[in-house]
């Protein structure tokens, strides 16, 4: 790295974080100074190393926190001082994002600068709402235009007769204020008045709405739809494609706003099949996470982890916690020896196959009951050892029946499910009372626990109208049932990909009836 310092302008995309570029990532991922705006995605801003410094420089219309000739300053000053300044923009550096004259000041400063150009609002946002801003036979043609500029002013910028005649496709930015006075100035042009419209809201994102109208009648519906900044415009006939491409907002879970309770470690690899989905998630998380209560057996349990005929594994955590104290003792996966693996279904198995172990048997059904049903037709077990290590609070059908059939099983307890306090607990409880949150959806009985404990059982209970409770099989269903909440949505299987489908079934059969 330059030891005088550079600055990178990234564009960071719409909205979605995954429409950062690979080489913008990568720049992200080696800031050693981070300058970010409004628009951008926090997990984005979450990728840069955690001794980089992140600065926020605002950029909310109407409130700004450093003026645009502080940013350049401020970015040229950090590269001066050695540091590998990333400066995070949203959509594309060089439009409407002032990233030139950032670029010009790190260029009359003698700062070597790079851009990394970023996918743009305005071509992204239409094509999350189903609209291709050129169509063979439609348009050829496109035109960026500001909506921030008051389309009143005398001496505009803006060569309104030849936009409104020569041009295509229309994209505003920055328009939604003065929405009334674009149209009305296009048909005054000479646009016909019936030339479809779109307004998109956050494109890009779960919070993405679309309203669709003519230059006659869209800030009606606009209004009506309550429609804020930031937003695209976008005129022209090849609004009416959205008709038949509105991929994006026909996802089974658009518009559906989901809370996932699991644990913090837990939660992120659910919400994003949810989010894949095109639900909106909110995590919290009812439940932590804690340390072995018995360390010593543990210790004894990992030294002679080679011993046993079988080691079965009943959760992802468990492997990943097993995984921990198998390092910590300074050990690897050659601690298993001769020991034959069982995972309860698909998602544990994977996790031990992601550290080059093999499984040696997964159930046909992911519960206890398969584990035991499927141990018993290996053959006679008397006089096997078998390893159990479990969360703290475990059922009690696999040792029992393995013991029954002669086995000799340990069981260690390898973490405990606390009680988590969630930092959005009141959030929460007011999105709930409001029937701002669809679905509430636990993975283990634990979560049903402590959600009702944070919420209290009356206001649970009281809730069963206006939110969909979802359970990820049979005992999480009973846990509910136990407070007198009836699980709508039970996923057959017990996994979270089985979870996830079962809830978008509910909606797709709701949507038909
Ligand atoms: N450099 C950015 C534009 C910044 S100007 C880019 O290339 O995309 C800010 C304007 O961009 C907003 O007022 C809005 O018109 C548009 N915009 C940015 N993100 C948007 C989003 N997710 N949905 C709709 N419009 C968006």
């Amino acid at each position: 790295m330059d030891s005088k310092g550079k600055i990178i302008l990234v564009g960071a995309g719409p909205g979605d974080p995954g429409l950062i570029t690979v080489k913008g990532l990568k720049a992200v991922e080696q800031a050693e100074v981070l300058v970010y705006d409004h628009l951008v995605h926090p997990d984005l801003v979450g990728l840069a190393p955690d001794t980089c410094e992140k600065i926020y420089v605002g950029k909310k219309a109407g409130c700004q926190t450093l003026s645009q000739v502080e940013i350049n300053r401020l970015l040229v000053d950090k590269a001066l001082s050695g540091k590998f300044v990333v400066r995070l923009k949203g959509g594309d550096p060089f439009v409407f994002g002032r990233g030139g004259e950032e670029a010009l000041e790190a260029a009359e400063s003698g700062v070597p600068f790079e851009v990394v150009p970023g996918v743009t609002a305005g071509v992204a946002v239409p094509a999350y709402a189903g609209i291709p801003v050129t169509q063979r036979g439609m348009t050829s043609t496109v035109a960026i235009i500001t909506g921030h500029e008051d389309p009143g002013k005398e001496d505009s910028d803006i060569d309104w007769p030849h936009l409104a005649l020569g041009c295509g496709t229309l994209v505003f930015y920055m328009g939604v204020a003065n929405l009334e006075k674009i149209t009305a100035n296009l048909v005054a042009n000479g646009v016909q008045p019936t030339t479809p419209v779109a307004v998109i809201e956050s494109g890009t994102t779960e919070n993405q709405k679309t309203v669709v109208g003519t230059l006659k009648d869209i800030e009606l519906w606009v209004n009506e739809a309550g429609i804020k900044p930031p937003a695209i415009i976008v005129v022209g006939k090849v609004v009416e494609l959205r008709e038949k491409l509105n991929w994006y907002e026909s996802s089974p879970l658009f518009g559906k706003t989901i809370l996932v309770t699991r644990s913090r470690e837990q939660a992120s690899e659910f919400s994003l099949i949810l989010k894949k989905l095109g639900g909106r998630v909110i995590e919290f998380p009812a439940i932590r996470i804690g340390e072995s209560p018995e360390p010593e057996a543990v210790k004894k349990m990992v030294e002679n982890l080679g011993d046993y005929d079988w080691i079965i594994l009943t959760s992802v955590n468990g492997v990943r916690v097993l995984s921990r104290y198998i390092r910590e003792s300074g050990r690897d996966v050659r601690a298993f020896g001769k020991a034959s693996l069982c995972a309860i279904g698909p998602a544990t198995a994977r996790e031990l196959e992601s550290s080059g172990l093999k499984v040696d048997l997964v159930p046909e059904s992911y519960v206890a009951e398969g584990i035991v049903e499927a141990m018993k037709k290996l053959g006679d077990l008397s006089g096997k050892k078998v390893l159990l290590p479990r969360a703290e609070k475990a059922r009690k059908v696999i040792p029992d029946t393995l013991r029954s059939l002669g086995a000799v099983v340990d069981e260690v307890a390898l973490y405990t499910t606390q009680k988590e306090k969630p930092e959005n607990l009141a959030e929460v409880r007011e999105k709930l009372a409001g029937g701002e949150i669809d679905i509430v959806t636990f993975a283990s009985s634990s979560a049903v626990d402590n959600f009702v404990e944070l919420i209290g059982r009356e206001e649970v209970a009281g809730l069963a109208d206006k939110i969909i409770f979802a359970a990820i099989g049979p005992v999480t269903e009973e846990t509910l049932k136990n407070y007198g909440i009836e699980a709508r949505i039970v996923s057959p299987v017990y996994t979270l990909e089985s979870l996830a489908g079962a809830i978008c079934d509910y909606f797709v059969v709701q949507g038909e009836s």
